[in-house]
């Protein structure tokens, strides 16, 4: 981790609430996929760094929480935001260096991801395929280590920029700083709530590698040979079994996969296999085995279920959906009922993916 030189000056609390682009008694509902009501306190739409600073001293000095959002994909917002929301619309993206094997693409943390694959794709920088059609923004990225079809972001990251909200200050991260785990990283664990992320550098491929290991993206492309496979291939096949079974947030609110998958030992795994024949499993490393939770949820009867203003996802039973435009709390409360019955029925306990707020 390098620590750049200090970027902000003291700031007194007057010239703070003349922020520029600072509001008061935000509504939130357009700026998360789940579209729980919800207001802001404070918010701010961060389009330059430069805001950053004078920003952060305003939250230390009101001793407000913060809440730093990008496409609001990943975020439950249980009430009203008692603090200052800061909505990260930072873009640009720069090919920063290149060589005999890698580009290296610095991109700002307010760009939409699924845009940038899309624009990885069309350059011919290849490693991002897999991780088509994932809502959200770059900066937001790091933070679980996204992940789908087998790839994770700590596949083609290299550094990332962040601002130390206790200090103002702009600190690099390296991959090994950030500590990627299985939808997992620093920025939920003990650097949570401390960094807000600028830019994220990746490391894409000048020669495709790809990876086709899971079951539906091969079916998907079982017509294609496979020496005659290409990124965009991959790219496009990702995208179809996406729209087939996941429902668009537009159209129907949610936040994706609302449960990790969980990883058990090796002896209740082979106890839960006993009992539950067709158990959908992935061995982790020799101890510990990945359960498909959607394959638990499914199999306990919930998929489709629909408690007044919410639902189980009718395609996929992992995905909580907010047809009813409820709040967040009746959103929890369905999950909640969903984590005593898995724990019942299996003896496994279940954790949210998405953050609850405040
Ligand atoms: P937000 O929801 O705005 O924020 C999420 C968290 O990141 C919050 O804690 C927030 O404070 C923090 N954060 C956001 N931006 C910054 C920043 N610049 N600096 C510091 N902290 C920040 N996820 C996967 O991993 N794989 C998938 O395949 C996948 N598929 C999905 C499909 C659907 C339909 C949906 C709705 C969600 C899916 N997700 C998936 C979850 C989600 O899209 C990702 O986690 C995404 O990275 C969230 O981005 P966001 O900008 O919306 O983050
Ligand atoms: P799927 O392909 O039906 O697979 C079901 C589960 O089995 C997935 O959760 C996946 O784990 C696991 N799996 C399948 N093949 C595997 C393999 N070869 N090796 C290891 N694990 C394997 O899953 P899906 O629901 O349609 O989702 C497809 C991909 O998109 C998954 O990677 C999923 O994580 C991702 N996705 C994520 C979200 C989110 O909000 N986080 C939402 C939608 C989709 P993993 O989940 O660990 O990959």
């Amino acid at each position: 981790m390098r620590r750049a030189v200090a970027r902000h000056s003291p700031t007194t609390v007057n010239r703070a609430r003349h922020i520029v682009n600072l509001q008061t008694d935000v509504d939130l509902q357009p700026y998360n996929t789940l579209a729980v009501p919800a207001r802001a306190e404070y918010y701010a739409e961060v389009t330059e760094r430069g805001q950053l600073p004078e920003l952060l001293q305003f939250a230390r000095e009101k001793a407000l929480p913060l809440l730093v959002l990008g496409g609001g994909s990943n975020v439950i917002l249980k009430g009203d935001f008692p603090g200052l929301v800061l909505h990260i619309r930072l873009t640009g993206k720069t090919l920063v260096d290149e060589d005999r094997d890698y580009y290296r693409l610095k991109v700002a943390a307010g760009e939409n991801w699924h845009a940038l694959v899309q624009y990885t794709l069309e350059q011919g920088y290849w490693g991002l395929e897999n991780l088509s059609l994932i809502p959200g923004s770059v900066g937001a990225a790091p933070i679980q280590n996204i992940g789908a079809y087998g790839v994770e972001l700590k596949d083609v990251f290299e550094r990332l920029e962040a601002v130390d909200v206790a200090t103002g200050e702009l600190i690099e991260f390296n991959k090994d700083d950030c500590a990627f785990g299985y939808r997992d990283s620093l920025f939920k664990r003990e650097g949570r709530d401390r960094y807000v992320i600028v830019s994220v550098t990746l490391r894409l491929l000048r020669q495709p590698h790809l990876k086709v290991t899971y079951p539906s993206l091969r079916e998907a492309l079982a017509s294609v040979p496979l020496e005659a496979l290409t990124p965009r291939d991959v790219g496009r096949a990702v995208c179809a079994i996406r729209q087939s079974k996941l429902p668009d947030p537009m159209a129907i609110p949610n936040v994706g996969s609302f449960f990790k998958n969980p990883l058990v030992g090796l002896d209740q795994f082979m106890e839960l296999q006993m009992h539950h024949p067709g158990l959908v499993s992935y061995p982790v490393d020799a101890r510990h085995v990945k359960l498909a939770a959607g394959w638990l949820i499914d199999r306990a009867g919930w998929k489709g279920v629909q408690r007044g203003p919410v639902a189980v996802h009718s395609e996929q039973a992992l995905v909580l959906t907010n047809p009813g435009r409820a709040p967040g709390a009746k959103v929890l409360a369905l999950a909640e009922e969903i984590r005593h019955s898995i724990a019942a029925e299996y003896n496994v306990d279940l954790e949210a993916e998405p953050r609850v707020y405040p």
